[in-house]
């Protein structure tokens, strides 16, 4: 037998094929709703309280580099990142499990800021942080969250919803994470040429980075949109479909038509656009857009939703319309702001983690 390197599998096909290994254990399962394949699994407590549950790792040097991420900034991320997934679900987080794996060598402050930014970010959110475990580690830190959340039949929203003619929506602007993170690596290059050549170099990176501020901060220090979620509770809102936006808009848009079973049209002119994302662009000379539809970790919301429900999210400053549910044959579309149609299955792939 030859062995297959991960890498070659890439990350989704590692997904199918652990969920392939886990397909028996889910079907013996009773009382879960959702098994792999949504932003977080879903298990009914009873007739009207579902429990969602989602688990993400952060891996040092993978995720992360200790360069430029501030210890605090790292830990209020590692939740917010799976706090955001609960929000994908339309549900609210309750509680959090946090493990952990660190070099002994680590100094013990390391910890406190860890946890201190982690402590912020549940206060936040209101989530507790109720236990976990920590494990030596010989090579960097490992993160890994667990949360759970709570919604009810009527309020959870899955990525598998969508229906034909539903409006495609994002909450808040994109790409500035991506963008953010491509002025931190430019800054962790010069600083690494400076020590090589033992010249000196100013080790605080983030005073000399004042313009690029809300891009990096996009980065360092994403927030889940909880808001957007006690906004849609309030109003009686349930999206037809939800995820949250960590692989890229054109990634994550392909997810929910895939599992809804239809296409998507999408205009450039309408997706909302960080603001640094665009400065950094021309500086780079680099497309801003790309940054929104490939570059990922922005942790907004993309969700559809019936038109009828078009004058409750109108009036919300922080929602956009960007495009409608189509038929699956006409596929994944984006026009561009001279009209020209692309199609999104062909345009470079989202963030690959492997
Ligand atoms: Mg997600």
């Amino acid at each position: 037998m030859s062995l297959k390197p991960i890498a070659e599998l890439g990350e989704f096909g590692l997904i199918e094929k652990i969920a392939e290994l886990c397909e028996p254990t889910l079907a013996a399962a009773e009382g879960l709703q959702e098994g792999i394949g949504d932003d977080c699994a879903v298990y009914r407590l009873s007739e009207s309280i579902l429990q969602v549950a989602t688990t993400d790792l952060l891996v040092e040097q993978v995720h992360f580099d200790l360069l430029y991420s501030p210890l605090q900034h790292l830990g209020s991320k590692a939740l917010s990142v799976n706090v955001s997934d609960v929000a994908a679900m339309n549900a609210k987080p309750r509680y959090a499990l946090v493990s952990i794996a660190l070099p002994p060598s680590l100094p013990a402050e390391a910890v406190e800021q860890l946890y201190k930014g982690m402590a912020h970010a549940a206060g936040l959110y209101g989530v507790a942080l109720a236990g976990g475990d920590t494990s030596a580690s010989k090579s960097g830190i490992v993160i890994s969250v667990t949360a759970v959340g709570e919604t009810s039949p009527e309020q959870l929203a899955l990525r598998s919803g969508a229906r034909v003619g539903d409006m495609i929506c994002v909450t808040g602007a994109l790409g500035g994470s991506a963008a953010g993170l491509q002025v931190l690596m430019r800054e962790k290059r010069i600083m690494v040429e400076h020590l090589e050549n033992n010249e000196p170099y100013d080790k605080n990176i983030m005073a000399n980075l004042k313009e690029y501020q809300g891009a990096i901060q996009c980065h360092l220090l994403p927030s889940a949109r909880t808001d957007i979620i006690d906004y849609f509770h309030r109003e009686g809102i349930t999206p037809s479909a939800m995820i949250d936006i960590s692989d890229g808009l054109s990634q994550d848009l392909q997810h929910i038509c895939r599992r809804s079973g239809t296409g998507a049209h999408i205009e450039e002119g309408r997706i909302p656009l960080h603001p640094d994302a665009r400065h950094i662009a021309e500086e780079f000379q680099h497309d801003a857009l790309d940054y929104a539809l490939g570059g990922g970790e922005d942790y907004q919301l993309l969700f559809t939703l019936g038109t009828e429900k078009f004058q409750n999210i109108a009036t919300h400053p922080d929602i956009t319309v960007i495009g409608k549910i189509t038929p699956k044959e006409e596929g994944v579309n984006m026009s561009d702001i001279y009209g020209m149609q692309i199609d999104l299955a062909e345009h470079k792939a989202g963030f690959r983690h492997f």
